[in-house]
């Protein structure tokens, strides 16, 4: 079986490549791939990565085809979404009940969630009913604003700051609005153009209070003129570099919930350690591997508590990905996620 999937590097250097699936294993499944969206990830390799070029997507929805002898979870004509990152079940984090420890993920095998098919472990698998295979893709990056709620563990009635106003932070912010959050202010940039108004308006849109537009000098005062005496959790989705900016947003014994990532030298940042240690703030890293919250993540999907249309904004076939992305990048567009159809 052959499929045709996406591959990227900068600058929105995008390869259709042909390429042999091999035979399904007795534990795998072959997917018909219907929708993947376009993740933040995605976008950096095609903005900055050098290297060689990167399988793209990893949000995908679509039809079970075939199914290994071994496999029972999923049936040839199921609905499903696919975790791009699972735990085993098996090893002894998985076995002890510490199953967000799992090292022993199981991965699509580094193939692109952007082809017209993906051959996967069925573990991977979670079936879905009652939702687009558009909507359906958000289920991955929902799940991992879900982890970063969880992971953050919120009082009832908190006060929440999320840095980033991308689709994570705004998933993140939507998720702890509905874990009870009794306020919660997100930090974006770009307010004056129509590329971070529009984030700025989703926001709001989402039930977002407090919008603060950061800029070099942070955003922690800005934060403290309404809550005086700092939040009681701060969920960083941007850049390490607004790290010690989120840390000074924080009140006495709260805590920073850290997802965003960097590279090339950009991960490393000055930090003022006994503001940690005299405030007793806990600070987090957090993950979302393997995926703990896909079954959630429908469910948030299907009842409009996360409501799909809000958040996918662009959608393009094969043809017309470069474009679309180009757009993306150099905000021409005022998007907020962008999901392909390779059957389009
Ligand atoms: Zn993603
Ligand atoms: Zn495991």
């Amino acid at each position: 079986m052959k499929a045709t999937g996406l591959f990227g590097r900068k600058y929105v250097n995008v390869e259709k490549r042909e390429y042999e699936l091999g035979a399904v294993g007795p534990n795998e499944a072959l997917v018909e791939v219907k929708a993947s969206g376009v993740c933040g990830t995605d976008l950096n390799f095609l903005r900055d990565s050098d290297d060689d070029f990167h399988p793209l997507g990893h949000e995908l929805s679509g039809v079970v085809l075939e199914t290994g002898d071994c496999v029972k979870n999923v049936r040839p004509g199921d609905k499903v979404v696919v975790e791009d990152v699972a735990a085993c079940g098996t090893c002894r984090d998985c076995q002890e009940g510490r199953i967000s420890l799992c090292r022993n993920l199981i991965d699509g095998g580094g193939r692109p969630g952007m082809a017209t098919h993906y051959k996967v472990d069925s573990r991977c698998l979670v079936p879905f009913e009652g939702l687009s295979f558009e909507a359906a893709s958000l289920t991955e990056p929902l799940a991992v604003g879900i982890t970063a709620v969880h992971e953050s563990e919120i009082p009832f009635g908190a006060s929440v700051v999320v840095f980033g106003h991308g689709p994570i932070g705004l998933f993140a912010a939507r998720c702890a609005l509905l874990s009870g959050a009794g306020s919660v202010g997100i930090v974006g940039t770009g307010r004056e153009t129509p590329f971070g108004r529009k984030r700025f308006e989703v926001a709001e849109e989402l039930g977002v209070k407090h919008l603060f537009d950061g800029g070099p000098d942070g955003v922690s005062g800005k934060v403290r003129e309404i809550f005086s005496d700092g939040v009681d959790r701060v969920i960083v989705t941007a850049p390490p570099v607004v790290v010690p900016d989120a840390i000074d947003c924080c009140r006495f014994g709260g805590r920073v919930s850290v997802l965003g990532l960097s590279f090339g030298g950009r991960e490393t940042v000055p930090l003022n350690v006994n503001r940690i240690v005299f405030n007793k703030i806990d600070v987090k890293g957090v993950i979302a591997e393997p995926a703990m919250h896909f079954r959630r993540a429908i469910d948030l999907l299907k009842s409009k508590a996360v409501d799909a249309g809000i958040f996918q904004t662009d959608f393009t076939g094969f043809d017309g990905f470069d474009s679309k992305i180009r757009d993306v990048l150099e905000m021409r567009t005022p998007s907020i996620k962008v999901c392909l159809r390779p059957g389009e």
